[in-house]
């Protein structure tokens, strides 16, 4: 998954423009940046490859939540669903715009189960944020028929999944907004960056604004511009934006090299009876970052991970333990404890997280994802093929 494998002469050329013309800054400062508007090239770019209407990048992926959610309206006393299985910054984006993220579970796609978002749904629910977590999506089809009948916003995080598709489309473009971070171990890397996309004039404006203090961007003079709401402080630099243009552009040959990749090590391991894979919902195609194995139950998956770990097969994951990617080593997301004051109402809310989620501790005990590398040789993953291979079958 990482991008910054293929880091090269095409990131520095970007960055030097921006270098050369001193201007670090996206707005203002025209007569000085010799044609050079870096974070906006990323947009027009990251918008084509989506085939979206609208793009907006941000300083972060977590920042990219946190401007989708408010330009869509999603504030105090609403609730946002969201997987057990995800990045922290999924909540901390909904509880930083004052909404209450309220977990649910997952399936055997370790994304949200639509069956149980459904159970989930209350008078409160404003949206629906599916995590593509590991390369792979939600059944977004049955989310967005939910979404529809409950007029809730589908907003997609394919923060780890850039480059796959559903029905044809790119990941993040299906819903109504959908974000991808650009921080140091993600496909697309700029050190640290974010993207939106939509086709909503609407929320594209919101977002616009929202991410700069709320300025309206109308005419040359930023001191004389107007701000018709409240906004804050999430822009991309151009140092960073640079970087982001050049990785981009490199996206494909990245998402070719990951899939020769995974389907070596994937056909290896299928050829162990006891192990099966993550399900990948009808018409979805992987970005293949990870390859994602059950293994027959949750022993023989921790087994199966420190034997991998013993055998030299570095970068897999046991989620299951993980403190940040898994709901059960959240305690200061459900007890909650918070810097700053939480609202009464995310308060109260927070509260219908601490229960047990069967389902998502089903599939998540015994699951391991391995993260495929672009870097590798032919032969060191077929090496690595048969060291799982051996791993796995001394444990089972
Ligand atoms: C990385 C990540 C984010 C947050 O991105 P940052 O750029 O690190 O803020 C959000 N969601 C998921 C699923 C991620 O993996």
């Amino acid at each position: 998954m990482p991008g910054f494998e293929l880091f090269g002469a095409e990131e520095k050329k970007e960055v030097q423009d921006v270098l050369d013309n001193g201007v670090l800054m996206r707005y203002g400062f025209d007569g000085n940046r010799n044609g050079h508007h870096k974070a906006l090239e990323l947009e027009r770019d990251l918008a084509a490859r989506m085939q979206t209407e609208y793009a907006q990048v941000v300083s972060s992926g977590t920042a990219a939540l946190t401007v989708a959610l408010a330009s869509a309206g999603i504030g105090s006393g609403d609730e946002v669903i969201m997987p057990t299985f995800t990045f922290v910054a999924s909540f901390e984006a909904i509880l930083s715009v004052g909404a209450t993220p309220i977990l649910c579970d997952i399936d055997d796609t370790l994304t949200l189960d639509p069956k149980a978002v459904k159970a989930a749904i209350t008078t409160k629910t404003k949206a629906v944020m599916p995590v593509h977590m590991c390369g792979s999506m939600a059944d977004l089809k049955a989310l967005k028929a939910i979404c529809n009948e409950h007029n809730l916003v589908l907003l997609e995080d394919a923060c780890q999944a850039i480059g796959g598709t559903y029905d044809g489309k790119p990941l993040g473009s299906y819903g109504d907004l959908g974000c991808f971070s650009f921080d140091y171990v993600k496909t697309v890397t700029c050190g640290e960056g974010g993207g939106l996309i939509t086709n909503s004039k609407i929320y594209a404006e919101n977002a616009d604004k929202y991410q700069d203090h709320g300025h309206d961007h109308i005419g040359n003079d930023r001191g004389a511009e107007t701000h018709p709401f409240l906004g804050y402080n999430y822009r991309l630099s151009e140092l960073n934006a640079a970087v982001g243009i050049a990785q981009l552009r490199k996206l494909d040959q990245t998402l070719t090299i990951q899939e020769k990749n995974y389907t070596v090590l994937r056909n290896a391991l299928s050829s162990i009876p006891q192990i099966s894979f993550r399900r990948v919902p009808e018409t979805g195609v992987e970005s293949y970052a990870f390859l994602s194995i059950f293994l027959p139950n949750e022993d023989l998956a921790r087994k199966g991970h420190k034997a991998l770990g013993e055998h030299g097969v570095d970068a897999c994951f046991y989620w299951f333990d993980n403190n940040w990617h898994y709901y059960k080593k959240w305690d200061h997301l459900l007890e909650p404890k918070s810097l700053n004051r939480l609202s009464q109402e995310q308060k109260t809310g927070l509260q219908k997280n601490n229960q047990s989620f069967d389902s998502s501790d089903a599939w998540m005990g015994k699951t391991i994802s391995c993260l495929i590398k672009v870097g590798w040789s032919e032969i060191e993953v077929k090496e690595r093929a048969s060291k799982m291979i051996e791993a796995l079958q001394s444990i089972l």
